[in-house]
């Protein structure tokens, strides 16, 4: 099945756009006259530059505000027509994109369009042109797809089809299953987007806020099982209008649209068995089990400061590389690595973004079957050499350059520890705080690639993301939203910082790229690993005392049960299926830090309405080094 981008749905100029496309794989472009418009070149300069990508023009559009009108309009609408097959021959494209018209001067009447579509057929067929119809969400007559094949199929020409576009289906709410009564070859191209569920004018919404699919919360699945039943096997193209891309790469965001696009064909071969769809073959979707480790790429004097922080988190030093300068610490089923090699990836890792987390492994099934599947979704692959005794370990890089490697029982990944690790004598043990997992991973990326990143994770896991919720800095917005798997052992939450005043913009900004800003340790109780992290002399985040009482104002909470929160600097959070406490460290470095939650019950969330109050005590820490507070 061919894969078709159109061109406004990345940035840069029409050049970086056309290398971009080819790069990410696509087979073809949908133009939009404005692309030449702005470009220096004559249309036939376009198309050969085009070919020359190695891409066909699967589409060239829009002609608007065509059928139904009355005379003298309708002549001069043929005029028009006229002109853009003349354009559309030097260019080298053969379908026209008709929108359904928003002129007041249309009349409505299907027969009337359909006249007007054979007229229009018949002239095109002069040139070899094929002309498909397409019902915009917002068009003044014609807003539904059943309309429009109505249309065409009483204009009862070959060359003369319909346009099916997931954003106008699924926005007006129509019923998908309707597409399956129309024949496939009927169909002349499907243009596929996806968008989030937002209450607003649909054209508004239309032009701002389409993503790709899977990016947001429209079936586009269910639109493209009933598309497939019909038999089309026409090009599947992207046609989205989007702001936050407009800030992204073109290279990014072409990849991320065919990585959409390669994901939702395999959604739709696994689940409508028997259609004419050849997904590139991939094993399925891979159910992550959880955390298996989180690295960290230190120099030495970071190393002796991380220590010492996890130490009075509770770790013990558990093991020592058998060949690497690499300790292994290790509470429960945390275990985090800390790396002071002087060469390899954690390394150049360190030389360019400084002390950080550069590496996640993740517990599956089948770490090999793991790996296919993000190679077969253009992940990149990650490889360094294997010294003796160590274990090759499959991973990919992750979206913003970090590694993540893949870790399972059945080919006997997870006897790493033993096999690579020589147990050590911690004398200076510490009281274990009751850690049993790492509960969170948190990352921190610029707001324009935070879809690239939800996108990464959904495509290559069984994972469902939650709701975008905002969390305020005093400085500016924050978006987050989580990834998480369903009995909730893998929890990633991805948090979208729009500049670099606030605490997370300030963190990408200095670390010269999104990373790691947080790792939350999960434990069975919260005050028992209070006490135990005051024995071992770990210093809470200092919360205000605002915080208590605004906390009482929100949950009316018992006065012992408020103390003991303050005295512990715990913070609380309660939803409909449980509650949340939570005890943050300090900050490390220029904004790193952990965090220690309990959740009871069935508590689905991640202490959003406290992260003001964290990040203004982290702030107030960070404030000598000139970050502002406001
Ligand atoms: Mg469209
Ligand atoms: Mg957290």
């Amino acid at each position: 099945m061919k894969t078709s981008i159109a061109t406004v749905s990345i940035s840069g100029d029409f050049r970086e756009k056309l290398a971009a496309i080819a790069k990410a794989g696509f087979d073809g472009i949908e133009i939009f006259e404005n692309d030449f418009l702005a470009f220096e070149g004559s249309p036939a300069e376009v198309g050969a530059m085009v070919r020359e990508h190695g891409l066909e023009i699967t589409l060239f559009q829009p002609f608007r505000d065509f059928e139904g009108l009355p005379e003298p309009q309708r002549s001069r609408a043929f005029e028009r027509a006229e002109r853009k097959f003349d354009l559309m021959g030097e260019l080298g494209a053969d379908l026209i994109l008709v929108c359904s018209s928003v002129s007041p001067l249309a009349l409505g009447g299907i027969d009337r369009a359909a006249a007007d579509f054979r007229a229009l057929g018949e002239r095109a067929a002069r040139r070899g042109i094929r002309v498909g119809y397409e019902a915009l969400a917002w068009g003044r007559h014609i807003s539904d797809h059943r309309d429009a094949w109505e249309i065409v199929r009483r204009a009862d020409l070959p060359n003369v089809g319909v346009i099916l576009d997931s954003f106008h289906t699924l926005a007006r709410g129509v019923d998908v299953e309707t597409i399956r009564a129309i024949p496939g070859d009927r169909i002349f191209i499907v243009q596929l987007a996806d968008a989030p569920k937002i209450d607003m004018d649909l054209l508004h919404w239309s032009r701002h806020y389409r993503n790709m699919p899977g990016e947001g919360d429209l079936d586009v699945t269910g639109f493209m099982r009933a598309v497939a039943a019909t038999g089309y096997d026409g090009p599947l193209s992207l046609e989205i209008f989007n702001d936050q891309f407009r800030g992204g790469s073109p290279r990014a965001i072409a990849l991320d649209g065919r990585r959409s696009l390669l994901a939702l064909i395999d959604d739709v071969a696994q689940k409508e068995p028997g259609v004419a769809l050849t997904p590139p073959p991939m094993p399925p979707r891979v159910a992550a089990k959880g955390f298996a480790f989180a690295e960290f790429a230190v120099n030495d004097a970071e190393a002796g400061e991380l220590g010492a922080m996890l130490h009075a988190l509770g770790f013990s030093r558990s093991g020592r590389h058998i060949a690497k300068d690499v300790d292994l610490w290790r509470q429960g089923e945390a275990r985090i690595v800390v790396n002071t090699e002087s060469e390899g990836f954690a390394h150049s890792s360190h030389l360019v973004h400084g002390m950080g987390v550069c590496d996640l492994g993740l517990m599956v099934d089948d770490a090999a079957a793991t790996v296919a599947r993000a190679r077969a979704l253009l992940a990149e692959p990650f490889d360094q050499p294997v010294g003796p005794g160590e274990m090759k370990i499959p991973a990919i890089r992750g979206v913003g350059g970090g590694v993540l490697h893949f870790i399972d029982e059945a080919s006997g990944l997870s006897g790493v520890w033993d096999a690579e690790f020589r147990p050590v004598a911690d004398d200076t043990a510490p009281v274990s705080a009751g850690i049993t997992r790492i509960d969170h991973v948190a990352q921190t990326m610029n707001h324009e690639d935070m879809l690239t990143w939800l996108l990464f994770y959904t495509a290559i896991f069984d994972t469902r993301k939650t709701p975008t919720v905002d969390v305020v800095d005093p400085a500016g917005l924050v978006r987050s939203q989580a990834v998480e798997n369903r009995d909730g052992s893998l929890r990633l939450t991805l948090n979208g910082a729009d500049n670099r005043r606030t605490l997370a913009g300030h963190f990408i900004s200095e670390r010269f790229g999104s990373a790691v800003q947080h790792i939350a340790f999960a434990c069975n109780d919260i005050f028992v690993a209070s006490a135990a992290l005051k024995a071992n002399g770990f210093l809470p985040l200092d919360i205000s005392p605002n915080y208590y009482d605004d906390l009482d104002a929100r949950f009316g909470l018992e006065e012992h049960f408020l103390n003991r929160l303050r005295d512990c600097r715990i913070l609380y959070d309660r939803d409909d299926a449980g509650e949340y406490f939570q005890i943050y460290g300090p900050v490390v470095g220029e904004g790193f830090f952990f965090e220690i939650v309990e959740r009871r019950g069935d508590y689905k969330g991640y202490g959003a309405p406290n992260a003001l109050f964290r990040i203004a005590a982290q702030k107030r820490l960070l404030a000598p080094k000139g970050l502002p507070r406001r």
